[in-house]
């Protein structure tokens, strides 16, 4: 995909209001574009009623240091969407790795809005707010993305951006993807790099040499006849069936059986894969029956006779 002429209808068609900034169907920067995901941004300027988007001007044209458009789209203060490019922008800078966007070139994999809000003694507006996340459910329904393709730039940058600031962007995603489904089932991610909710000895060492990654890095460890798992900790809301998923980065030289452990209501069960293979997306591993309760539920085991490094990356549960 070279550009997004799409872009104008789909917002309309969220019921989203629009400007059309000039030529922007022609505007953008050289390179690639093959976007993936949407990427939230704050401008840092003040934006008022009165000057509803103070930073539109520097969004098309760029400044001294940074040749515009800085983003596909400026969010003004009332929440109006002013679509300034189709193609690539420079909005992103390199990114990092953050949930299923891999590491890479930023600005070729995503489209940004610029919020335009200073995000120091200024907040989100509410407008801003709801119309980033209508926007953002549409966008993401026509790339063929679920909401966790939804990223704040402070996720996916290299340099210490802040943006967008004041606002949970765990929160943000859950409310984009209410928007795109409904009320969406229970589901919660819990990747090796989620505070307090995964332990794994200092064996498993961290790697982010796969750009299958999920988030920044993964673990991984050689096999062995020993007990020594590296476990997730979800806090499961109430009894029931649940859907387990696993995401792990594809390599020749990784496992050709790595265990999977699921501590269900009925005891332990075993789900091995081949990790050599449909790495870098989410593989389902069965449908188990839960306990309530915040516990460790699911291992990935170090103990198999398979050769090949064992990778510990992401594990994900859907209500069922
Ligand atoms: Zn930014």
């Amino acid at each position: 995909m070279a550009t997004i002429p799409w872009l104008v209808d789909v917002l309309r068609g969220a019921g989203v209001q629009v400007v059309v900034e000039g030529d922007w169907l022609n505007r953008m920067r050289p390179g690639s574009f093959d976007p993936i995901g949407v990427l939230w941004h704050h401008t840092a300027s003040t934006s008022s009623a009165t000057n509803p988007h103070p930073a539109l001007n520097i969004c098309i044209n760029g400044r001294p240091d940074l040749a515009g458009p800085l983003c596909q789209a400026l969010v003004d203060y009332h929440g109006v969407f002013h679509v300034i490019s189709a193609g690539r922008c420079n909005h992103a800078g390199a990114s990092g790795g953050s949930g299923p966007i891999p590491a890479g070139d930023g600005n070729t994999m995503l489209i940004g809005w610029e919020i335009d809000y200073n995000g120091v003694n200024q907040e989100m507006t509410a407008a801003q707010y709801a119309a980033s996340v209508a926007a953002t459910a549409a966008v993401l329904t026509r790339l063929g993305r679920d909401a966790s393709y939804a990223r704040g730039h402070r996720e996916t940058s290299t340099t210490g951006k802040i943006d967008p600031s004041f606002i949970d962007l765990n929160v943000m995603r859950a409310d984009v993807a209410a928007k795109m489904g409904g009320s969406p089932a229970w589901s919660s991610i819990v990747d090796n790099a989620t505070a307090g909710r995964f332990t794994a000895s200092a064996s498993w060492g961290v790697s982010s040499f796969s750009g299958q990654r999920y988030g920044a890095d993964y673990r991984y460890a050689d096999p062995v006849a020993a007990s020594d798992p590296a476990w997730y900790r979800f806090n499961v809301p109430a009894a029931g069936n649940y859907r387990v998923d696993a995401w792990w980065p594809a390599n020749a030289g990784y496992n050709s059986a790595a265990p999977y452990i699921i501590a269900t209501t009925t005891g332990n069960r075993t789900v091995s894969v081949d990790q050599r293979a449909t790495g870098g997306q989410w593989r389902t591993l069965g449908t188990f029956a839960l306990p309530a309760g915040d516990a460790n539920r699911v291992a990935v085991s170090r103990w198999t006779t398979a050769a090949g490094l064992v990778i510990a990356d992401a594990v994900r549960l859907t209500r069922v």
